[in-house]
């Protein structure tokens, strides 16, 4: 079954309980992830593939999914569910040239639904890609010097940066090292290259070897951001590992280093959790890649590879303790920490409308509701973000609220794209709620297979209804953020936001309360399995009374939690108190 030996058995478990789970022996046993993918995909009998080959394909960056709103039907008519596939492709730092818009913009129309969703981690998705496209739609992407490689599955994945490297050179700099970790932790298995570009190495081609990760990768999905203080628009501190910038007479000096953090947990499993990252201590700029690499290497050896539940480095900082991690990060890296140096975080949001960088270009920023790209009745994004890569000499950036930055426009720019995005009437986000600017939503149904109930295509609908609570209350421009998934995965980051909604059934969600405005407490359960209705009874009076007796300044979820109305949760391990 498995060739490893009792010694790796006991590490690899983590803490040496149980017997390693059966993802752990089919990674060993896949011959660095290829499975039998290749032979999955020819099958011309149906549009899925094997089960085992599901679990492998995501490391190179696609998910099998099927269209649940054609279940029914489709059963009816004694069809197998219309099976698809979503393309995660992989930006690191986010950003894209024009060049690469348009061809995503033309792959989105000729292979996918239409739509390009931007993800809270700066990737862009396609949903509903079919088998028979799939590495058709692949090889462009990877054409365009883009790819999925390590978009999902057990490795590091996107690594995010703090939205606009344009901003400043500190900003340049810090998305630059953003890059090197990313080029860095990039599986080198060639199964890839193999599978979606027939052996051709496109983008310079990887070697067939692992010396980081080794032929059972990670135990678990591995996520990493940069954040720059005042703005954590990376939300930070919901990371496996993240860098906070430290920067001193406007140079970057070094960073804080976070690990731990990460949102999902299981309903009714009370050993899971989400959990807010430690600050573990600061170091120099020049050690990055060393840093980095004992964090993983603390994760690769002590991660619980028995109980995939609790395989995140969250619950094995948790399960081994802070002294035990210096320890490692020292013994395996020789890295050792100074104490972690004062930073503040303001917001959590992104900039929007025009703003300049040092070097005199402009940038403006687009607010995308939901992250979903697309055209409908009155309203084209995908339309207008086209007709401007058509003219546009900078670069399209995305950003980690699921939002896209225009940057380096020119003088001569400015009003072309100005009025192409009125012409079609894309939000100027100075017109809409705080709230609505402050929003996030996953992609949930129909084609994700854990939601249990809307997210994406609801929250508009849901924010329409609270906004008008909000202008009766003299909140409209108050920034509180709000956020709503389909299920507790945590793939919108719901338990950072003030106010969050948790899909628990069809149309019914969980409402959770008392985050910190700035990624840095998480919320906690207030009330179980609400309707719309029982939804907006709830908020209306909360609102109210904030509008009536909050404190100067006082953001909404402090004031839930000082008016009483929730406990604050101050670690992972106390959310469910
Ligand atoms: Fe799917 Fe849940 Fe992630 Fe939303 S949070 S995209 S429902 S797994």
């Amino acid at each position: 079954m498995s060739n490893l030996n009792d010694k790796n058995y006991k590490s690899l478990a983590g803490n040496g309980e149980g017997k390693l789970s059966s993802f752990e022996v089919l990674k060993e046993s896949s011959n660095f992830l290829r499975g039998t993918i290749s032979e999955s995909l020819k099958n011309p009998i149906t549009g899925s593939i094997s089960e085992d080959d599901q679990l492998l394909i995501k490391f190179h960056g696609t998910y099998q999914q099927q269209n649940r709103d054609l279940d029914d039907e489709r059963r009816k008519q004694k069809l197998e569910p219309l099976y698809s596939f979503l393309i995660r492709v992989r930006v690191p730092g986010g950003v894209t040239t024009a060049q690469q818009w348009i061809v995503l913009d033309t792959l989105a129309d000729k292979y996918a639904d239409k739509t390009l969703k931007l993800t809270t981690r700066q990737a862009f998705q396609f949903h509903g890609v079919l088998k028979r496209n799939l590495k058709t739609t692949m090889q462009q992407i990877n054409q365009t010097l883009l790819d999925t490689i390590a978009a999902c599955g057990d490795v590091t994945r996107n690594v995010m940066s703090s939205a606009n490297p344009y901003e400043s050179a500190v900003h340049a700099e810090v998305a630059q090292d953003a890059k090197r970790v990313s080029d860095h932790f990039t599986p080198k298995s060639n199964a890839y290259h193999e599978i979606f570009l027939n052996g051709e190495l496109i983008a310079g081609g990887e070697k067939e070897d692992e010396p980081i990760y080794g032929r059972t990768y990670l135990p678990r999905k591995f996520k990493t951001a940069f954040a720059i203080p005042e703005r954590n628009d990376t939300d930070v501190l919901s990371n496996d590992m993240g860098f906070i910038a430290i920067v001193e007479d406007g140079k970057l000096k070094g960073y804080n280093l976070t690990v731990g953090g990460g949102m999902a947990y299981t309903f009714g499993n009370r050993a899971t959790y989400p959990r807010v990252a430690d600050i573990m201590g600061y170091f120099p700029k020049e050690q990055l890649l060393d840093v980095a690499e004992a964090v993983i290497l603390f994760q690769k050896e002590h991660g619980n590879r028995s109980e995939r539940k609790n395989a995140r480095l969250k619950y094995t900082i948790d399960r081994w303790g802070h002294e035990f991690f210096h320890a490692e990060i020292a013994r395996t890296k020789g890295v050792k920490l100074e104490s972690p140096r004062l930073f503040t975080f303001k917001t959590l949001g992104d900039k929007y409308g025009w703003s300049q960088g040092e070097d005199g270009l402009w940038h403006y920023g687009v607010f995308i509701e939901g992250g979903k790209v697309g055209d409908r009745s009155g309203y084209g994004a995908k339309a207008a973000l086209r007709e401007i890569s058509e003219i546009h000499d900078g670069v399209f950036i995305l950003t980690g609220n699921q939002n896209i930055v225009i940057a380096n426009v020119s003088e001569r720019n400015k009003p072309l794209i100005d009025a192409i995005l009125k012409k079609h009437n894309v939000l100027d986000a100075k017109d809409i709620s705080a709230l609505r600017r402050n929003s996030i939503a996953c992609a949930a149904l129909p084609h994700c297979g854990l939601a249990f109930a809307e997210a994406e295509r609801y929250l508009p609908s849901f924010i329409d209804r609270v906004d008008e609570a909000l202008k009766e209350n003299g909140l409209f421009q108050d920034e509180i953020t709000i956020r709503m998934t389909g299920c507790a995965n945590g793939c919108g980051r719901p338990f950072l936001a003030e106010i969050a909604m948790v899909g628990r059934a069809p149309g019914l969600y969980n409402l959770y309360l008392g985050a910190g405005f700035t990624g840095q407490r998480l919320n906690k359960l207030y009330k179980e399995m609400l309707t719309e209705a029982q939804l907006l009874d709830e908020l209306r009076p909360l609102l109210a009374d904030y509008a009536q007796t909050r404190q100067k300044n006082e953001h909404f979820g402090d004031f839930v939690i000082r008016k009483g109305y929730i406990k604050a949760t101050t670690h992972g391990i106390n959310f469910h108190e």
